[in-house]
């Protein structure tokens, strides 16, 4: 008889967990506390605007290899805008728009010939560019450990304007935070995975929303092969000498299984277990803090002609703007600010108008062809932990997913990845978990 296993969250570490658990041959139920697949990538119907809208936009990247092979053990075969190089649009206030383009096959070369094409660059900021020749000395990860990537633009000697029209918003996409709340060695990881082959640092834009993407094709997968339970959540793991027993759930019933995956995020995590238990097996754990993704949706009354095959898939940086990121689908703007507790001054002050408001005026300001444009629907939506803040990389606070409990393993983006709060972080995460239960 097959081994079973308890999956507890349907996120996307979850869904990873479960699908590759299937395939190596368990037995496998998950249980997921709210109502819906997805975790914190999932998409909804808004009558307000009768749009289906995600709960904030997602961009993946060419290296984001573990999450495409995922899909394809789903079937599902993605509906994706991407390109082979990297490509990015950047807009001013005056409404310059500012284009970086790295092209070719040799990943280093073609980012290099990107940087020394880069209209806002001076030749003072192309020589300063030099000095990341020292990231691939060997012992470049050890010197910039506990580090932040604040300290290291200016240990590389990167001007004010390589940080304004590159590192900053690099930093905001990846990351949802600002240079000084980055570790360095998250920063180090991503781009040593970026440069690994030339597609690898191509932006991916899913052309279809969230749900269809992740949990649909998940739930057609799990069809009379993996048991799926939602509304369903987990309260606290049984442990009699390092061995989880069982499981409760809040409505009373009792879970047993051989082996169980815990994905819930790290701000669930502790509740899992009694005190006790936790010290006992979690010695000088840190929780990590969560930051915020607050996306402003737009509805005009008419889409300008074009605009969201206009920059990359519609995708443009703002350049020293409240916002960060605007994206144009065919009936609405996407507007992003990462971490606006961390990155906007007196944000806590600021009223859902007035930044409604502030938003508005700045998509005017920046991109004239709406000047005269109404919008029908503006909507403020703020997903509150829509990732953790990667201040650090340690262990105490990102716990690998093997653990001092025999049959209990951890998933989750916020897990010792070695990556920041991504989808790909969670695909690996689960991944691993699988691979760890079978060589069990
Ligand atoms: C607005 C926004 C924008 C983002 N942008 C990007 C991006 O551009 N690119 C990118 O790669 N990533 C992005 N992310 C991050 C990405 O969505 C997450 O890293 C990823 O979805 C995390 O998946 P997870 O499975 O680790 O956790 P979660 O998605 O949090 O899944 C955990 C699940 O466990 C469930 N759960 C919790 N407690 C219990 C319990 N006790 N019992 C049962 N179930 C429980 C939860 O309900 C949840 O469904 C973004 C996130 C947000 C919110």
């Amino acid at each position: 008889m097959s081994k079973t296993v308890t999956v507890i969250g349907g996120g996307i570490s979850g869904i990873a967990a479960a699908v590759y658990l299937k395939e190596n041959g368990y037995d496998v139920k998950m249980f997921e506390g709210s109502a819906k697949l997805g975790g914190r990538a999932f998409s909804y119907f808004d009558a307000e605007t009768g749009l289906t809208l995600d709960n904030g936009q997602h961009i993946l990247a060419g290296w984001y290899e573990n999450t495409f092979e995922l899909l394809q053990k789903m079937n599902k075969m993605p509906d994706l805008h991407m390109t082979q190089n990297l490509h990015v649009f950047f807009k001013e206030k005056n409404g310059t728009e500012l284009e970086f383009f790295a092209k070719g096959d040799e990943p280093l070369l073609s980012v290099a010939k990107g940087f020394m094409n880069y209209p806002p660059l001076n030749v003072k900021d192309k020589l300063k560019l030099l000095r990341l020749r020292e990231m691939i000395e060997i012992d470049f990860p050890e010197r910039i450990k506990g580090k932040k990537l604040s300290w290291l633009l200016d240990y590389l000697k990167q001007t004010d304007n390589l940080k304004k029209y590159f590192w900053e918003p690099f930093a905001f996409a990846v990351f949802n935070a600002s240079p000084e709340y980055i570790d360095a060695e998250l920063f180090y990881n991503v781009l040593v995975k970026a440069f690994e082959y030339p597609t690898a640092f191509s932006l991916v834009i899913p052309a279809e929303n969230l749900s269809e993407l992740f949990s649909t094709p998940f739930v057609k997968y799990a069809e009379n092969k993996i048991e799926l339970k939602t509304g369903c959540n987990a309260k606290q793991f049984i442990i009699e000498k390092n061995n989880v027993k069982g499981l409760t759930m809040e409505n009373g019933d009792l879970i047993a299984s051989d082996y169980y995956v815990s994905t819930v995020p790290f701000y669930n995590f502790q509740r899992l277990f009694t005190e006790s238990s936790f010290e006992e097996h979690f010695t000088g754990y840190k929780e990590l803090k969560s930051s915020s993704i607050l996306s402003v949706i737009l509805v005009p009354e008419k889409m300008p002609e074009g605009f969201s095959n206009r920059f990359y898939f519609g995708m443009a940086g703002i350049i020293d703007g409240f916002s960060q990121w605007v994206f144009f689908k065919d009936e609405y703007i996407s507007v992003i600010i990462s971490a606006p507790e961390y990155t906007v001054s007196d944000f806590v002050n600021m009223t859902k108008e007035y930044v409604c408001k502030k938003v508005e005026q700045e998509i005017r300001d920046y991109f004239p062809e709406f000047k005269n444009i109404e919008f029908k629907r503006i909507k403020y939506l703020r997903e509150k932990r829509a990732t953790f803040l990667p201040e650090t990389n340690s262990k105490e606070s990102r716990p690998d997913s093997l653990t001092s409990i025999s049959n209990l393993f951890l998933a989750g983006d916020w897990t010792n990845t070695g990556l920041p709060s991504t989808i790909e972080g969670a695909v690996i995460s689960g991944r691993k978990c699988a691979q760890l239960i079978s060589e069990m």
